[in-house]
């Protein structure tokens, strides 16, 4: 049993209210190993990344039972660069740079080694690029889980759409549900994203928590209230490798066991904003993650005599 991660690994300069740092690792694929690490191993990345990424970096990652034979390096070019601003209520923020850099000319090859995963993580990155993944696996994964942006949305439409034809589970946030099906109404907007052809659909809503769609179905799951949220960067990303580790670990892809895979996911990146960066998921244990589900179990369990 192995997991496919595709995105980005790169670095971030942040600012939010409570801090500021230049350049610290980040990128879509790095979060997803980080969390999907935890409940399956091993996690087969597909990235790229420059001459200046961290060999100690790639070690902490393999450690932890990622492979990288995926993850091409470029030895004359920088690794892909954002920059982002929180707004004061952390749940927005703006884009200030993205630099491509090795992703303009990434051209991802999917090793012989990773032919029959049966699941496959398509994370934040370019929509071509996602595409060419899929269509490199002789064998369809049994479960294709899709994470996106404005970004692509902004530049790529057309090949996002492309791409949304051969996935089973979209995750996006409400800003983004919005702007895919141009509804404001999320219950509108999913019923037309799931038309475009995910069979699942998932709309995190930050501190609010997050949505499943399927079919008529819907399910909500809260976000655990957190004294200090410190950077939310990588939450997105964080919760994806979360809910698709769970569904990888248990080979259980129903829509009973989703609703426990986004709980999973959102305690996964309760852990990621705690700290800059990727470091708190590099801290936590098998024992905190435990502690942290069962606390999200208390935050929504309740009995209900009707009258
Ligand atoms: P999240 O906060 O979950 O949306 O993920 C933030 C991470 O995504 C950061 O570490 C960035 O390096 C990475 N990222 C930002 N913009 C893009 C983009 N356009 N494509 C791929 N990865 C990105």
């Amino acid at each position: 049993m192995s997991l496919i991660s595709v995105g980005t690994m790169a670095f971030d300069a942040i600012e939010t209210p409570f801090g500021k740092v230049d350049k610290i690792i980040g990128g879509s694929a790095t979060y997803v190993a980080y969390a999907a690490s935890n409940f399956i191993k091993p996690v087969q990345q597909i990235s790229i990344v420059g001459n200046d990424f961290p060999q100690e970096e790639m070690d902490q990652l393999t450690s932890r039972g990622v492979e990288l034979d995926g993850v091409e390096i470029v030895p004359d070019k920088k690794s892909f660069f954002w920059s982002g601003k929180y707004h004061i209520d952390m749940n927005t923020r703006d884009t200030l740079v993205t630099d491509l850099n090795v992703l303009a000319d990434f051209n991802p090859i999917v090793p012989e080694s990773y032919q029959g995963a049966e699941f496959l993580m398509l994370g934040n990155l370019m929509p071509s690029l996602q595409l060419s993944v899929i269509k490199q696996l002789r064998t369809r994964p049994k479960l294709i889980v899709m994470d996106t942006m404005n970004f692509w949305m902004d530049l790529a439409m057309d090949d996002l759409k492309a791409v949304l034809k051969e996935v089973d589970v979209l995750l996006v946030n409400d800003g983004e549900a919005r702007q895919l099906s141009e509804e404001v109404s999320l219950v509108k907007a999913a019923r037309k994203i799931l038309a475009m052809g995910p069979k699942f659909l998932i709309i995190k809503k930050g501190e609010h928590g997050a949505l499943l769609f399927h079919e008529n179905h819907v399910f909500f799951a809260p976000a655990l209230p957190l004294e200090e949220v410190f950077d939310p960067t990588g939450a997105g990303d964080t919760f994806a490798g979360g809910f698709i580790g769970h569904l990888a670990k248990t080979k259980d892809i129903s829509f009973e066991n989703m609703k426990t895979a986004i709980i999973v996911g959102s305690a996964m990146a309760s852990f990621c904003v705690e700290k800059f960066g990727p470091q708190r998921m590099q801290e936590i244990t098998k024992a905190d993650i435990d502690e942290r589900i069962a606390e999200f179990v208390q935050l929504v369990n309740f009995d209900i005599d009707l009258v």
